[in-house]
Parts: structure tokens; C-alpha cells; sequence
């Protein structure tokens, strides 16, 4: 299967092409012409999957032969949970339709309102913004959603967790009809709440690639090592000067304890840096294209902060506490292995945490095996 066979037309096959681009992902394969026929879509879609192409690429094609958007009109919008996903999308959007004549805008809060009143008056084909900024802007009538065309939910489950539900169904509400735009949801995970949501706003939509009992993606060789609490750091640090450990993001459960971790590491000259919400915004966007570039090879983030983490060739994920949720392991883990890639996932297990791990296998619905850790990381 090639990228010319999707029904994708040649301006936007160059920019796949300049991307290196080889073959279309399992997700692109199924999503691509489910969307470019006008369906709905529920697709189950782990970062790393390449599905942010999956759905950007037929909306640029979709949007191509279409009108331009008027004063105040958006006829694509995407919402995503965090404003790094935002950033993150808005540059594939911009990336994808270089050589079509599209105008798109990301907003999200934390930043100035005006500039973005300003640009939503011109109005946008697409649109990318977090759910509270959006809000705002509706409500002070910089944006209309009347002429909509398509509404992307990027990470429903995770919208869902952070407590957006609200606000997303208001934004949804000033939409048209289902049966009149075309809706997408991605969700890396599908629950029952998850599952009730998607068929309040589809209609009659295609599934793709929902398979909830092997959630984990397959390219990560996941590793529990079983430590004490004393031991957990030692270890850490050893990995992180081992062989093959080149770029790293590690989670902890708390902002507090990410900005302690933080410290430590860059007190033993680890070059290390921080994503968790009591980081203002235009540092962590900062941070995140520091690492990008390799300049740091080591992450410390929270759950919230880390999702928008979309960069390719991370070699280890690090839980340095197990998450809560078992859901959060999934997504966490899915910051390693991506497009192809393969990646490790370290997690430890203490006993403060351990008695998380049955609920999370039985998410992943395989076992995880628990080994003590390689001598030379307890040195
Ligand atoms: P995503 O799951 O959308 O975050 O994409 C993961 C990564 O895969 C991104 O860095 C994309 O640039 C890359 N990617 C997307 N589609 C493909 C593809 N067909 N072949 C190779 N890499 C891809």
C-alpha cells in the first residue's frame, strides 16, 4: 500500500513526501479513506500510530475543494486535552497543507487572547484548541462554529479524565447536527464512558483499530524492576548513564514530586527538564524543542503535562511510580516505541505501589513480568 493510493492528491502527496514518509501507517491505511468517503470515524489511536496525519490528511483534502472559511467561521475543528498536543497538531496541519491554500490557527490559554481574536475574525479552515480557551473566544463571539464541517476529538479519553467533558459538550452543542458534519473521535482507550460519548456525537461511524485487550503497543519491551523505596533513585540514575539510554522521559504521579526528582537529577549533573503544569506555558513549549533537538536527553513530566510529548525516538520511559490510573500507563509508555521505532519502558515497583499492578494487567490483559533489577543498575 503507498500514500498515491488513498485518494490523496498531489499537493498534499508532496508534503508526505517531504516528510520521508514511506508507507502509509495501519491507522492511515483505514482511517484515510473511511474519512476521505465522508464517514464518521472512532478510531483507537495510541500516540505513535501516525494518526495525527491519519485524520489531518483527509481533512486537508476534504477542506481543498471546498470554499475558504468566511469572517469568524472555522470549518474544521480540532480539540485536543493539552496545549502541547495543540501545538503539536496545529504543526502537522500547517506542515501537511504547505502547498494548499489553507488557513489554519492553534489556540490554547496560558497566552494572550487578542492575537488570537484577531485571526479567528478572518476566519480559519482549521482550527486547533484546547476546550477552555475555546470557550472564551465562542463566548466573546470571536469564532462561530454554524458552517462547521468537521470536528475532530483528539484524545476523547484523556479530555474525559481532565475533566473537559463539560465544556467539550457546550463547544459541540454550537456545532451543526451530527447527521451535518463529519465527526472523528480519537481515543487511546475506550471505555463505557468513552463508548456512551462517541455515540452522543457520531453518527454512524466506522471503528478502527479497537482492540481494548491489547492496549500497550507491541513495539515496547515493558520492564517492571521491583525496588525499595531507597533503591529507586540509584537506579534511576545508573539507567540514565547506561548504554543506549539517549533520550528519556521519566513520570511521576505529583508536581511536587517531578520538581524534587528534577532538582536531584540536576544536581548530579544529569541535563535534565521539566514538564508539569506549575510550569509557565512558553517554558515548557521551550523545554519540549530542547529535547527535540537532543540538547536534553532526560524529561521529568507529570501525566497532564506529558501527553503532549510527540517525539520520535525516545529510547526509555521511565514510571518512576506507577500511575494511579492504569489507563495513564498506556499513554505513558506510549511515548517510546513510536512509527515504527522500538522502545523500553522501565517501571519500578515498590511497596507503596506494587499493589497497582493487577488492575493495570488487567487493562493490558497480559502479565507483566516483575524482575529485581540488573546488578549493575544497584551499584
Ligand atoms: P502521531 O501518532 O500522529 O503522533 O505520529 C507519530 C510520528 O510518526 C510522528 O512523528 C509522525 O511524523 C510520524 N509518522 C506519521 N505517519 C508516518 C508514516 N506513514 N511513516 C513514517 N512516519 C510517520
Amino acid at each position: 500500500m503507498s500514500f498515491t493510493t488513498l485518494g490523496l492528491s498531489a499537493p498534499i502527496l508532496k508534503a508526505v513526501a517531504s516528510q520521508g514518509y514511506e508507507t502509509p501507517s495501519p491507522i492511515q491505511e483505514k482511517a484515510i479513506p473511511a474519512i476521505l468517503a465522508g464517514n464518521d470515524v472512532m478510531a483507537a489511536a495510541q500516540t505513535g500510530t501516525g494518526k495525527t496525519a491519519g485524520f489531518t490528511l483527509p481533512i486537508l483534502e476534504i477542506l481543498s475543494k471546498g470554499k475558504r472559511a468566511g469572517p469568524n467561521q472555522a470549518r474544521t475543528l480540532i480539540l485536543t486535552p493539552t496545549r502541547e498536543l495543540a501545538a503539536q497538531v496545529g504543526e502537522s496541519v500547517a506542515l501537511y497543507g504547505k502547498h494548499l491554500n489553507m488557513t489554519s490557527t492553534v489556540v490554547f490559554g496560558g497566552v494572550k487572547i487578542n492575537p488570537q481574536m484577531q485571526k479567528l475574525r478572518r476566519g480559519v479552515d482549521v482550527l486547533v484548541a484546547t476546550p477552555g480557551r475555546l470557550m472564551d473566544l465562542h463566548s466573546q463571539n470571536a469564532v462561530r462554529f454554524d458552517n462547521l464541517e468537521v470536528l475532530v476529538l483528539d484524545e476523547a479519553d484523556r479530555m474525559l479524565d481532565m475533566g473537559f467533558i463539560p465544556q467539550v459538550k457546550r463547544i459541540v452543542r454550537a456545532t451543526p447536527a451530527k447527521e451535518s458534519r463529519q465527526t472523528l473521535l480519537f481515543s487511546a482507550t475506550f471505555t463505557q464512558d468513552i463508548l456512551n460519548l462517541s455515540e452522543q456525537w457520531t453518527y454512524q461511524p466506522i471503528s478502527v483499530d479497537i482492540e481494548p485487550e491489547n492496549v500497550a503497543t507491541d513495539s515496547v519491551d515493558q520492564k517492571v524492576y521491583l525496588v525499595s523505596s531507597q533503591q529507586r533513585y540509584q537506579v534511576l540514575n545508573n539507567l540514565l548513564r547506561s548504554e543506549g539510554c539517549t533520550s528519556v522521559i521519566i513520570f511521576a504521579n505529583r508536581r511536587d514530586q517531578v520538581r524534587r526528582l528534577h532538582e536531584r537529577l540536576c544536581k548530579s549533573g544529569v541535563t535534565a527538564g521539566i514538564l508539569s503544569g506549575e510550569i509557565p506555558q512558553a517554558k515548557r513549549t521551550r523545554t519540549l524543542e530542547q529535547f527535540k533537538q537532543g540538547e536534553i536527553k532526560v524529561l521529568v513530566a507529570t501525566d497532564v503535562a506529558g501527553r503532549g510529548i510527540h517525539v520520535s525516538g525516545v529510547s526509555h520511559v521511565v514510571n518512576y511510580n506507577l500511575p494511579e490510573d492504569p489507563e495513564d500507563y498506556v499513554h505513558r509508555i506510549g511515548r517510546t516505541g513510536r512509527a515504527g521505532a522500538t522502545g523500553t519502558s522501565i517501571s519500578f515497583a515498590s511497596e507503596d505501589d506494587a499493589f497497582l499492578l493487577p488492575d493495570l494487567e488487567a487493562l493490558l490483559g497480559t502479565k507483566l513480568e516483575c524482575t529485581h533489577p540488573p546488578k549493575e543498575l544497584l551499584i
